[in-house]
């Protein structure tokens, strides 16, 4: 059927009455940015009108925008944490939202070295639920037939606890997968699965990945797409098949689950899938046994049309991996989420990972943006509040800050991350993801700033003082070279007495304690194997002097000079790799248990 859509007209696809209805909606909410913002402010301001917060702040009753903005402060997660913790503690009181906290979601965004806790209400599962309730439709203007197979897509639940005061406190996919908007959600032949339900909500990832992994494997030829939330998952799935292939054909082969898959509701749900298939398992073997793995993806599903995975950000890095695994399939970005608010979606998701841009939906919560500009101070002192900017008055080419008021009722947020006004769709800017902000490393969903890093340095160092050796000065890496990837951190030594210089064993502990004193995010991908040992690479004494003449070769001020923390340009890396004079690992695994610390 050839509906009526900016969306579909543009591609000149025609689509089914439900994809036509999603991207009505679309054209509808983009066309009216502003008249949804303002609309969706006014009703979070008058459902939360009596909450501790807002009253706070004296709007008497108003919900319009320029009261708002004049009375309400711009704030970040620390400015809320007393209110927070009141909550987590058990404070059943409308202190942020009138409607009740349903639970806390765990961001992977830290604050002191703990994850941070983002108070949501259930309704937002619905809006959610909306937003990725557009991604198909808006996918099979590009790519069609995906009705006619099935998705691979590796989907995992986390641990959860709960806070002092009986909140679950768990990650916002956890959260959405074990809801019965997930869990039931309606039959679409646009959105099956390989994986059933029971091995997504197995608690215990390893047996989870074991059985989504076969489970791919058993459909491969029904397998359409590929994906996992972000490319660091992906690419986690590719390495277990790599470690686990022989233990797959044997399955496959005898029609048998590997023991070591225990959960009851996995081994049920397999025992009706698994049936032996020595021709499968000849395949897999003849596959995985040869020394080169590039295009693995296409040649294992070989009817795969894309990847769908997040490379977009962080992720960026592992875009030449996953070309070398598939042959350079097309990687779609679909979305762009966080625990604070789901934001929106990518119009073009088969555009190049370079040219990826954001719709934000004007349903989704009230967004304001600060602008940014890296050259001056931007913090907001509360004595000249920064001037935000609607989203509907935004400027091509310009970078802002994104700040959120949700209906769970953080108002005025932080989110920390960077966008750039790339064009618009209708009245809707599009946004390219820049960075997020005072993130120095990342390899999965880990996010080192850089006073973490300067905090377990010094952490670190004190092991040195018996040496008689202090670090002169250091710089890091984050190497997805290899899979899982690890940091690496140059440092430079000053050892007064050559005779007691520290040993490896001495260097090695110091990686561990490194690790030990990264926040929470960190551990836990260390231990959940998605981030490996963290490496010392201790380089020869006037290294970093040469880092600064190659800086100032390059056109550097000598007065402005700063050695970078983080350091990926490859002539930089050469000259601190020839310099290496020795490498040292972590021997062991940080602490990391699913409890807060405090
Ligand atoms: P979390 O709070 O752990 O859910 O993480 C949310 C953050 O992940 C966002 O604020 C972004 O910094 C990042 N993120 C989410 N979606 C994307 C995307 N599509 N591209 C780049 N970064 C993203």
């Amino acid at each position: 059927m050839a509906v009526d859509s900016t969306l579909s007209s543009a591609v000149g696809a025609s689509v089914s009455e439900k994809d036509a209805k999603a991207l009505q909606f679309i054209e509808e909410m983009t066309k009216n940015v502003d008249s949804v913002q303002e609309r969706i402010l006014g009703e979070i301001l008058s459902r939360n009108a009596d909450t501790e917060y807002l009253k706070r702040f004296q709007l008497n009753g108003a919900t319009d925008r320029d009261t708002f903005k004049s009375k309400v402060p711009v704030v970040t997660y620390e400015d809320l944490q007393p209110e927070i913790q009141r909550i987590a503690n058990g404070d059943k009181s409308p202190i942020l939202s009138s409607h009740p906290i349903s639970e806390f979601l765990t961001s992977s965004g830290t604050s002191a070295g703990e994850r941070k806790l983002m108070p949501t209400i259930h309704e937002e599962l619905n809006r959610r639920q909306l937003l990725y309730s557009l991604l198909m439709p808006v996918m099979n203007l590009y790519v069609p037939g995906l009705d006619k197979g099935k998705g691979l897509y590796f989907l995992f639940i986390k641990a959860e606890t709960k806070t002092p005061g009986g909140l679950l406190a768990r990650p916002v996919l956890t959260s959405y997968y074990k809801s019965d908007h997930f869990k039931s959600r309606p039959y679409d032949p646009f959105n099956v699965y390989t994986s059933p339900n029971e091995t997504i909500l197995c608690p215990d990832s390893i047996q989870s990945m074991y059985a989504q992994m076969l489970c791919g494997l058993i459909m491969r030829e029904e397998v359409l797409r590929v994906g996992a939330v972000f490319a660091s998952g992906l690419l986690k799935a590719i390495r277990f098949l790599q470690v686990n292939w022989k233990q797959f054909a044997h399955d496959i082969e005898t029609g048998t689950l590997n023991p070591k898959v225990t959960d009851p509701s996995v081994r049920e749900c397999m025992s009706k899938i698994l049936k032996p298939n020595p021709e499968l398992a000849a395949f897999i073997t003849k596959e995985c046994s040869e020394e080169n793995w590039e295009c693995i993806i296409t040649r294992i599903w070989p009817n795969t049309k894309y990847l769908d995975v997040i490379v977009t950000g962080a992720m960026a890095q592992y875009i030449p991996t996953l070309e070398y695994y598939s042959g350079g399939l097309p990687m779609a970005c679909t979305m762009y989420a966080s625990s604070e608010c789901y934001f929106g979606l990518n119009l073009k998701p088969m555009c190049k990972p370079s040219e990826v841009s954001y719709t934000i939906m004007p349903n989704m919560a009230y967004f304001e943006f600060l602008p940014h500009d890296d050259s001056s101070a931007q913090d907001s002192s509360r004595d000249s509040p920064p001037r935000l900017v609607d989203l509907a008055n935004l400027e091509v080419g310009k970078e802002y800050e994104l700040i959120v008021t949700t209906y769970a009722g953080l108002c005025r947020y932080r989110v920390g991350d960077i966008l750039r006004v790339t064009g618009f769709h209708n009245a809707a800017p599009q946004f390219r993801f820049i960075r997020r902000k005072n993130v120095l490393l990342s390899i999965d969903f880990d996010k080192t700033d850089e006073s973490e890093l300067q905090q377990a340095i010094e952490n670190a160092s004190v092991l040195l003082k018996e040496f008689n050796t202090s670090v002169v000065e250091y710089t890091s890496y984050a190497d997805t070279k290899q899979i899982p990837g690890h940091y690496v951190i140059y440092w430079e030594l000053f050892v007064k007495d050559a005779a007691n210089a520290p040993t490896d064993e001495v260097l090695s502990q110091c990686c561990f304690q490194m690790e030990e004193s990264l926040n929470v995010v960190y551990r836990q991908c260390r231990v959940a194997d998605s981030i490996g040992p963290l490496e010392i690479r201790v380089v020869k004494n006037g290294t970093f002097e040469e880092l600064m003449d190659y800086a100032i070769s390059r056109g550097a001020s000598i007065n402005q000079y700063k050695v970078p923390r983080c350091v990926s340009f490859t002539p930089i890396m050469e000259l601190l790799d020839s310099r290496v004079v020795s490498k040292h690992f972590s021997p062991a695994l940080p602490h990391w248990t699913p409890e807060r610390r405090r």
